[in-house]
C-alpha cells in the first residue's frame, strides 16, 4: 500500500504512530526535477516527515518545513496539507559532492510554518538544525520546544520515501506506560532503512509490534498536487511592478515564469501585460499607484 498514511495507537499507554510510503507521490516530484543523489534524498525523506508530523496535528491548512543554510544545498522546502497533498522542491550547487547532512545545508536553520485556513493566525518556529539527520534533528526539535517525545525514522531511494514515528503523548505516565515507551522505541529502532522503503505499513506495524495491543485506523491517501494557478502567478508580476515587468518584457519580448514546485510554465505576451497592470497605471506608464 503506496502513497498511504498509516496511524496507529497503543493501547496500554499513551503513545501513537504513524507510517507512510510514498512511490507516485515521489515519482511526480522527482519526473519534474533531477536532483544530485543526496539532495534527492534528503527531500524524499523531508515529505515523509512532513506528512508524519502533520499526522500529529490538529490543523486544517497547510504546513510548510523549509530547511535553509550556507552550504551546497541552499533551499529545501515541502507543504503539507491536511488532507495529504504534498509539494516539494530543493535548490542547490550543480557540483554536488556532500552527502552528510549537516554539511549539506551547514548552518542549517529549519523554518516550521502552520497556515491554518480559516483565518487563524498563522504560527511559525525557527530553528538551527543539529543531528546528523533530519530525523534526529526533528526529533531534537519536538523534544526541546514542544515537549513532545517524538521518534522518527526516514528513508528514501529513487524509487520509494518512508517513515515512521512514534510520540508519546502527554499524560500521567505510570511505571508500566514508561516502559511500554521503552520497549516500544527499541522495537522501532530495529526498522530497517529496506523496509520502511518496501514493506506495506501493516507489514511493518505487524512486524514492530506484533506482541503489543496496538489499534489501527483506516489507511489514509497522500497524493502530489501543486497549488500554482494562472491567478498567483499573476499576483506575483504584479507585486513586482509594472516597471519591472515591463523591463522584462522589453528585453525579451515576452515573460514566462515556471511554478519551481512542478515546472508549470505560465507565458505572458505584451497584451497580457499591460492587462493586469491596467488598474496599476496611472497616466505616465511606470509610474504606478496601488490601491
Ligand atoms: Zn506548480
Amino acid at each position: 500500500m503506496s502513497d498511504t498514511l498509516q496511524r496507529f495507537l497503543f493501547e496500554q499507554a499513551p503513545v501513537r504512530g504513524a507510517c507512510v510510503q510514498l512511490s507516485a507521490t515521489w515519482q511526480a516530484i522527482l519526473e519534474r526535477h533531477s536532483y544530485p543523489q543526496p539532495v534527492r534524498d534528503l527531500l524524499g525523506e523531508t515529505m515523509v516527515a512532513a506528512v508524519l508530523l502533520s499526522s500529529t496535528l490538529k490543523l486544517k491548512g497547510r504546513m510548510t518545513l523549509q530547511m535553509t543554510g550556507e552550504g551546497p544545498l541552499k533551499l529545501l522546502m515541502v507543504e503539507c496539507t491536511d488532507g495529504h497533498a504534498l509539494r516539494g522542491v530543493a535548490q542547490c550547487e550543480e557540483h554536488f559532492e556532500q552527502s552528510e547532512f549537516a554539511a549539506m545545508l551547514g548552518q542549517g536553520r529549519l523554518v516550521i510554518t502552520l497556515e491554518p485556513e480559516e483565518g487563524k493566525e498563522r504560527y511559525q518556529s525557527i530553528v538551527n538544525l543539529h543531528g546528523t539527520s533530519l530525523a534526529e534533528a526533528l526529533g531534537d526539535y519536538l523534544v526541546r520546544s514542544e515537549q513532545l517525545d517524538t521518534r522518527l525514522w526516514l528513508s528514501a531511494d529513487r524509487h520509494h520515501a518512508g517513515g515512521l514515528l512514534i510520540q508519546k503523548l502527554p499524560g500521567r505516565w505510570n511505571e508500566e506506560e514508561h516502559e511500554l515507551w521503552e520497549r516500544v522505541s527499541h522495537l522501532s529502532a530495529t526498522i530497517k532503512d529496506a523496509e520502511l522503503l518496501h514493506l506495506s505499513q501493516q507489514q511493518i506495524v505487524h512486524r514492530l509490534y506484533h506482541e503489543e495491543d496496538v489499534r489501527i485506523f483506516d489507511t489514509e491517501p497522500v497524493f502530489f498536487r501543486c497549488t500554482c494557478t494562472r491567478d498567483r502567478v499573476t499576483n506575483m508580476l504584479q507585486s513586482l511592478g509594472y516597471t519591472e515587468v515591463k523591463s522584462i518584457i522589453e528585453e525579451q519580448g515576452e515573460v514566462n515564469v515556471a511554478c519551481e514546485f512542478c515546472n508549470q510554465k505560465y507565458h505572458y505576451d505584451i497584451v497580457d501585460i499591460e492587462q493586469i497592470f491596467v488598474d496599476d497605471i496611472s497616466g505616465d506608464k511606470g509610474n504606478i499607484t496601488r490601491h
